[in-house]
């Protein structure tokens, strides 16, 4: 992916990216129909394993436009977002946002077996509530189940800005 412009907003500690991960729940799914884009919001579940290495999971019908797309090119870029804070300034260019996102890329893969299909929708909602779900055969056959590997992925903050000097704010 890359580099950022701004790499001291850059978080790459684990535990904040992971608190990132926990907080947003749903996440911005882009994909290329052809040569058109298509951005799809949904919620998610993930797994992230002692490297770092991270994998989505996502659930829906068993139809639609986005899985269509998925299957000619399983190519994906997703972003989310959260702790959206705005902050107002002195001037128009100081008026701003504060906010953590998470950027990533990687390949969709359908998942058919009823019993992976299981396990990611356990992730999914342990995610999605800290709870924990157990599924059956009968309950996963109706959603379809995407998995996505991603290959590189950043994280960032923009804090709110630090409180000006009084003598400044005089200037
Ligand atoms: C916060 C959030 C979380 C969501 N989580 C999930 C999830 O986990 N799983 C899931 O399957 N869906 C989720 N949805 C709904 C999802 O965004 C899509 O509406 C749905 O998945 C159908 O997508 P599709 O590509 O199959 O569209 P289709 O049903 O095939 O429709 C195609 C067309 O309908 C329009 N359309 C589709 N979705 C939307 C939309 N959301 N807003 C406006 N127009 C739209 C577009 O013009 C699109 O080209 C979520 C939506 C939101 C806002």
């Amino acid at each position: 992916m890359k580099g950022m412009t701004r790499r001291e907003l850059e978080i790459t500690d684990r535990a904040e990216i992971r608190d990132i991960l926990d907080k947003c729940g749903y996440l911005h799914l882009g994909l290329c129909d052809g040569d058109e884009p298509y951005v799809v919001p949904m919620n998610y579940g993930y797994e992230m394993d002692d490297d770092g290495r991270l994998t989505f999971y996502l659930h829906g019908a068993v139809w639609g436009r986005k899985l269509d797309i998925m299957r000619k090119n399983p190519k994906i870029f997703a972003e989310m977002e959260c702790d959206i804070q705005p902050f107002t300034g002195d001037v128009a260019c100081r008026y701003g946002l504060a906010y953590r996102s998470l950027m990533a890329r990687g390949q969709a893969v359908f998942i058919d077996d009823p019993a992976e299909k299981m396990r990611a929708l356990s992730i999914l909602m342990k995610t999605q509530t800290g709870g924990d779900f157990t599924f059956t055969e009968n309950l996963v056959k109706v959603v379809s189940i995407i998995r996505l590997d991603i290959s590189e992925y950043t994280a960032k903050c923009r804090p709110l800005p630090k409180a000006r000097p009084a003598k400044e704010d005089a200037e």
